[in-house]
């Protein structure tokens, strides 16, 4: 083979072993990719409301489901609606929109229960994947855990983008009181061979305190190994039913505005 056809056949190779390497269990370890120090400041936020603008597509008004699937196999999402949240169904699995979005402004409100326990990751785990990829936990993920007293890896607290970038501050309401993340995210995009045209960016505020700052991403978020990008047009989001043993978190207004 001529090394011009191999350089042309490189990004079906790269993106057939990337395919091979999601299909395998995750070998490796783990604490390789987490990262301790330095811990971000704390940092109270303040009260702010954050009703839908009139330009919003509403994905959860505190009582309908219909905007959501389950992940796994797109049948009607089975997480609980109920006293105007959504509360995460673990048996079911994730959930995601059935809409797909290319870059956008996302608001959302998550609730640690009060009456949390666990520690570390195993403490109110969930998140937000900004892109979902696969129906498992591909994706770029923001994460959502209680943080409010409860040390991890920085690169895995809430409103890190997991396991890349921990965020600039620690603006954690306690358990038991509602926390918004406001976030732009800038999608990635690809060329024809699937090669990467624009790494993705994300800027989030949890509780109107700015923790990332136009970040840009390394590619999807692994619990497991380096980020690798892998190249889609546009993608649902999608919330996590991680399988911790602590009790499971609640959601709700959420709302999002295409930027493209
Ligand atoms: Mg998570």
């Amino acid at each position: 083979m001529n090394s011009r056809i191999a350089l042309a056949l490189l990004p079906i190779a790269l993106a057939a072993s990337a395919a091979a390497a999601q299909n395998t269990p995750p070998a490796g370890d783990p604490k390789a990719t987490e990262q301790w120090e330095p811990v971000p400041p704390v940092v109270t936020p303040g009260q702010r409301d954050a009703a839908p603008p009139s330009d919003a597509v509403v994905l959860f008004d505190g009582r309908s489901l219909d905007q959501w699937e389950a992940s796994k196999d797109h049948s009607p999402a089975h997480w609980k609606a109920h006293d105007g949240m959504l509360t995460v169904d673990k048996a079911t699995g994730n959930i995601q929109t059935r809409r797909r979005f290319k870059s956008y402004q996302l608001h959302l409100e998550w609730q640690i229960p009060k009456n949390v326990t666990g520690e570390g990751q195993a403490r109110g785990n969930s998140g937000v994947f900004l892109a979902s990829t696969g129906p498992g936990d591909e994706g770029y993920e923001v994460q959502i855990l209680d943080s409010y007293n409860n040390k991890t890896y920085v690169n895995g607290q809430a409103a890190s983008i997991y396991k890349q970038t921990p965020p600039l501050a620690n603006a954690m309401r306690p358990p038991g009181e509602w926390q918004a993340y406001d976030i732009v995210w800038t999608a990635p995009s690809f060329a024809a061979d699937g090669s990467l045209k624009s790494p993705a960016y994300v800027t989030v505020f949890h509780n109107g305190v700015l923790v990332q700052n136009h970040t840009q991403l390394q590619g999807e978020t692994f619990y497991i190994g380096k980020p690798v990008y892998k190249p889609y047009v546009d993608a649902p989001i999608k919330l996590q039913a991680h399988g911790d043993p602590s009790a499971p978190i609640s959601f709700r207004n959420i709302w999002v505005r295409p930027l493209d």
